[in-house]
Order: structure tokens, then C-alpha cells, then sequence
């Protein structure tokens, strides 16, 4: 158990699944939509989705400021594939001007967006990661990848070569999404950081 309040940004994309996925690990769990929400949560996962669409809502409700300022302020995240998108500091291939994913800079990366998609739109596979005695069982869907990465941030996985889970302080991100598989091993990860038990 721990007393965090966990916020999951609920504009759009896997926010049930985290939210479950969360109280399964028995962490207090509240959706986000707006800054009263926001100010009111310890930590924040940005779920898996689309990555424009869910900027373009958090322009939209005033959010992006108010997100930028909470995680320079070392609020703990963890973000999932489009969540993981929005964390970097810099995103290659963005999307169409005016509907572009917007980089919140919570961990010092360069992420290029649709990244394995263009290969193959989604896979799964067993992935090795740091910390983890079993692999993860990963599913990988229009999923990005990480293309650089600051010297404070430590890569826990890599798929096809690339970084795929990393972390920057209290701030997580994958590309991949557990939130649908039942494996709750990186939820109960992000609620150990977040607690600074880990
Ligand atoms: N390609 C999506 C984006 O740009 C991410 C896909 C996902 O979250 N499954 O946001």
C-alpha cells in the first residue's frame, strides 16, 4: 500500500486500464482533466494513446504550462508510448504543424514518434529489464522509440537495438504499454519511485 495520490491524465487513450492497474497495486488512483486535479495529485501517469490528440486537448484546457511547471518541479511521472512521447524533451516526427505532440520535457530524451510503426504497426515479445529477474512481456503498438538520451537518464530496456523503458530521477517511460497485459511489476515500479523507495 502507499498513501500517494496517483493522477492518470484522462483526456484520451488507456486511462481505465491504468487506472486499474494502479489500484491493483493499491495506490489511490483519480483521473486528471483539469489543473485543480492536477495540483491536487502527488504523481502522474500519462497513459498510452494518441500523442497529438491529447496535446491538442491539453492546449485546449490550459494544461501544458501547469504539467511543464509540476514535472521541472520533480513531480514523479510515468508515461506510456504516447505517455512516453509527450515526457521527452525533444520529438522527431512530431505530427502536422498545429496538431503536433508537444514535449513536456520530463526526462532529458529525444523520442521519435511512430518509430516502430513504420516497420510493423504493432508487436509483442519478451523483453529483458533492468531490475526485473523475468522479462517483460511487451506490446509495442505505433510505439516510439528513444533516439537520445541526457547523461542523467538511465535506459532499463531496449527493443530492436533501442531504448524502450527509461528513467530520469522519479520520471519513467516506456514504450510499451502494461497497462494492458495484467503484468503489474512496472505500475508497482512507478509507485516505489514515486515513493522514493526504489
Ligand atoms: N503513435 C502514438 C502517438 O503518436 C502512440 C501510440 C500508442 O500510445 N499506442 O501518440
Amino acid at each position: 500500500m502507499s498513501d500517494l495520490r496517483v493522477g492518470v491524465l484522462a483526456l484520451q487513450g488507456d486511462v481505465r486500464e491504468h487506472l486499474a492497474a494502479l489500484r491493483a497495486v493499491g495506490a489511490e488512483a483519480l483521473p486528471v482533466r483539469r489543473r485543480a486535479e492536477l495540483d491536487s495529485v502527488d504523481a502522474l501517469v500519462l497513459p498510452g494513446g494518441e500523442s497529438t490528440t491529447m496535446s491538442h486537448l491539453l492546449g485546449e484546457l490550459e494544461l501544458i504550462e501547469p504539467l511543464r511547471t509540476r514535472l521541472a518541479e520533480g513531480m514523479p511521472a510515468y508515461g506510456s508510448c504516447a505517455g512516453m512521447i509527450l515526457l521527452a524533451a525533444e520529438i522527431v516526427d512530431a505530427g502536422a504543424e498545429g496538431r503536433a505532440a508537444v514535449p513536456l520535457s520530463g526526462i532529458d530524451m529525444t523520442v521519435r514518434r511512430n518509430a516502430f510503426g513504420r516497420q510493423v504497426d504493432s508487436f509483442e515479445g519478451e523483453i529483458a529489464f533492468e531490475g526485473l529477474p523475468d522479462p517483460v512481456h511487451a506490446v509495442f503498438i505505433r510505439a516510439p522509440w528513444v533516439e537520445r538520451v541526457g547523461s542523467g537518464v538511465t535506459v532499463l530496456a531496449r527493443a530492436a537495438g533501442h531504448p524502450v523503458a527509461v528513467r530520469q530521477g522519479q520520471v519513467l517511460a516506456t514504450s510499451f504499454h502494461p497497462e494492458v497485459t495484467g503484468d503489474r511489476r512496472i505500475h508497482q515500479l512507478f509507485i516505489d519511485i514515486a515513493a522514493g523507495q526504489a
